[in-house]
């Protein structure tokens, strides 16, 4: 599977934050190392490498900012947006051209996958915006190659332009094009000729294409298989055509990463597209941010974090304070709570989220486990409004009453009332800044 040696070690560094209230300096520095290795090992080029660790070195060192997220949690978020950054942040489209046809040009060595992606291509514009594409057939070096194009052309029913192999590709090219116009096509692809290794000769005749045709589009595919010399041809075909994207195929292959995480910075190109599989539906847009959770192989954790930050809502917290601080914290907001927390899903990691939540000895009585969750709701909708607003008010006669009508046992009640109390209590301790209140609540 793509990314599995440095998921696993990203994960392995990262682990070892997990369930420490602060990270140390040494704790950090020992993670970075990690990271740093399991960059290294996944074939990421050196400086790319070296940017990265101190990026995040210096925003883990003043992370204390985020609200909601443990250390751990924070610098998995920002290892996972500096991956994402590192891979150019957002998605780059397709260039188009004002008046049809949209001129792409595939470029890439042998192999790498150019006259599949460009079929996949094809088929993905007439899928996705109707589009009538022609394809040219341009390698003339390889009898097979325009066999080959011919093959996927068919297979998905788009047109391609050939002249054989004796006659010159710029010229193919040429009148290619004046056939695209005739016909209005509204995309052209062009398939180019590909090396083992990059000539001379062939970046010339790559050029003289480019200079006829004004592609809007030169896409370089490049095999992500294939690590830092997929950067190294990356760097040779973009210093010759200043190519305008990049597609990295063999992405269902066990590929390490390293050409992944290291094109956009060294060559300063986006990855536009990313081929994974032999079918010709096999390629999708490359999402900087989808491709690194997918290297953290940390999804649910990521959409946790992120989810949890944004029902963190600042607002609702500021009320909470306001109304913890006026001492008027009641029943309903208990549910609020209540509500807000369920609302948010898993219940272990979720507590722990939350500032000053985690280690609250009211709420780890309370037991957060969904069911118990509904059964203090059940107490609460059993209060009349007057109880929920002043709790002072539930004598004895009342909790009966209460127990009887939510179906919960009264020391049930009883015992979520008195917890209910210290709760407010501590709270309004810690509001106040009383040290005493503090210590209680982090659980000392
Ligand atoms: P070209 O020489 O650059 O035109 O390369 P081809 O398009 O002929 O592809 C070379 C080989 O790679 C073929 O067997 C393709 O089926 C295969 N290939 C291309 N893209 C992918 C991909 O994304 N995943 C996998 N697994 N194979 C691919």
């Amino acid at each position: 599977m793509a990314f599995e040696g440095l998921t696993e070690r990203l994960q392995n560094a990262m682990r070892k934050l997990r369930g420490k209230g602060k990270v140390s300096e040494s704790d950090l520095r020992e993670t970075m190392r990690e990271i740093r290795l399991a960059l290294l090992e996944a074939d990421v080029n050196f400086t790319v490498v070296k940017d990265f660790v101190k990026q995040v070195r210096d925003r883990a060192m003043g992370a204390d900012v985020l609200e909601g997220l443990n250390p751990a949690q924070q610098i998995v978020k920002i290892v996972d947006e500096e991956l994402t950054k590192t891979m150019g942040d957002e998605a780059v489209p397709l260039n188009k051209s004002a008046k049809i046809p949209t001129i792409i040009m595939m470029v890439g060595l042998q192999g790498a996958g150019k006259t599949t992606t460009a079929g996949k291509l094809a088929l993905k514009l007439k899928n996705e915006e109707n589009a009538r594409p022609l394809m040219i057939a341009g390698d003339v070096y390889r009898p097979a190659a325009i066999d080959q194009l011919v093959q996927v052309a068919a297979g998905i029913d788009v047109p391609v332009f050939q002249l054989g192999t004796d006659v010159d590709p710029v010229e193919i090219v040429r009148q290619g094009l004046a056939q695209a116009e005739k016909d209005h096509n509204d995309y052209v692809i062009i398939d180019t000729a590909g090396r083992l290794q990059i000539d001379e000769q062939l970046m010339d005749e790559l050029a003289n294409i480019k200079e006829l045709a004004h592609p809007d589009e030169i896409l370089l595919t490049v095999d992500a298989m294939t690590g830092q010399n997929a950067v190294a041809t990356a760097e040779g075909f973009n210093g010759k055509l200043d190519v305008t994207g990049v597609v990295l195929t063999k992405l269902d292959g066990d590929t390490r990463g390293g050409a992944a995480l290291s094109i956009r910075s060294v060559t300063g190109k986006p990855i536009k597209f990313i081929g994974q599989g032999e079918k010709m539906t096999d390629l999708d847009v490359f999402h900087p941010d989808r491709m690194a959770s997918r290297i953290l192989g940390m999804g649910d954790m990521l959409s946790l974090i992120e989810k949890t930050q944004k029902e963190y809502d600042e607002k609702q917290a500021k009320e909470l304070t306001e109304k913890i601080q006026e001492n008027s914290f009641d029943f309903n907001d208990f549910l609020d709570q209540i509500e807000q927390i369920q609302k948010m899903g898993p219940m272990d990691e979720l507590m722990k989220m939350i500032p000053g939540m985690a280690n609250n000895p009211a709420l780890k009585n309370a037991q957060v486990d969904p069911k118990d969750m509904n059964h203090l709701k059940a107490v609460v909708y059993s209060m009349t409004p007057q109880e929920r607003t002043n709790p002072d008010v539930l004598n004895p006669s009342r909790r009966r009453r209460i127990a009887a009508g939510s179906g919960r046992p009264i020391h049930e009640v009883n015992r979520m009332i008195k917890q209910f109390n210290q709760m407010k209590k501590m709270m309004n301790q810690v509001s106040k800044g009383n040290m005493s209140g503090m210590e209680q609540l982090m659980g000392n």
